[in-house]
């Protein structure tokens, strides 16, 4: 049985009915208000039933959400989050445009973006939702130093950028060879897999654009 109980999560912001309105055609993207707050209280506070200490370095994270109402389909699967470093590899009129919109969205230009899928966070359950969002957060990680611990900045701050899953293994290996072949943390994975979830069963669908983006 699962040890926490996913009430906190009924809370959840919910996107804006304006984003359904077939007759609106002028916004498909808003700031998702209230999420950041619900991401603090639900995860990232001790108090909180589901509180993950894995996202403690979030602490010192600027992060800010996005709704998206357009469908984003890659390898004939559907994305439902994304999580993207703010930068602008471009020239200045578009780097200068794009700074704009996030100073529209949010009054300044956040470091990191989430975005999810609106539709999807209309129909998904509570669970879903926490699982989405959770694995978003996990694609911003605290980077590790030389000897694999923690890194943190010369003023102390955790050494925060984006981190892809954890696990990228083929199935026949660990049939054929083990976990203790396998790569990264399939291990870890695998032992994980064996204990009961500690939030809740959900369907873990690969629909994150992050890892969609870096699988090979
Ligand atoms: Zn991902």
């Amino acid at each position: 049985m699962a040890k926490k109980t996913p009430e906190f999560a009924r809370t959840r912001p919910a996107p804006p009915e304006i984003l359904f309105d077939e007759s609106n055609w002028t916004k498909h993207f808003v700031p998702a208000d209230g999420l950041a707050e619900w991401v603090a209280k639900t995860l990232m506070d001790e108090s909180s039933p589901l509180y993950n200490e894995d996202h403690k370095h979030l602490h010192y994270a600027d992060i800010e959400y996005l709704w998206a109402a357009v469908e984003n389909k890659r390898q004939m699967r559907r994305i439902v989050g994304q999580c993207e470093e703010v930068t602008f590899r471009c020239g200045a009129w578009q780097k200068g445009r794009q700074e704009q919109q996030m100073k529209e969205w949010f009054g300044r230009v956040p470091a990191y973006l989430i975005t999810l899928d609106a539709n999807y966070a209309r129909e998904c359950s509570d669970i879903e939702f926490c699982s989405l969002v959770e694995h978003e957060l996990y694609h911003i990680a605290q980077e590790r130093d030389a000897f694999d611990a923690p890194a943190f900045t010369r003023d102390g701050l955790p050494k925060i950028g984006i981190q892809s899953h954890d696990v990228e293994e083929f199935v026949g290996i660990v049939r054929r060879y083990g976990v203790g072949a396998a790569a990264g943390k399939t291990a870890a994975l695998v032992d994980a897999s064996k204990r009961a979830p500690e939030v809740g069963n959900v369907d873990i669908a690969r629909m994150c654009g992050t890892c969609l983006l870096r699988a090979a």
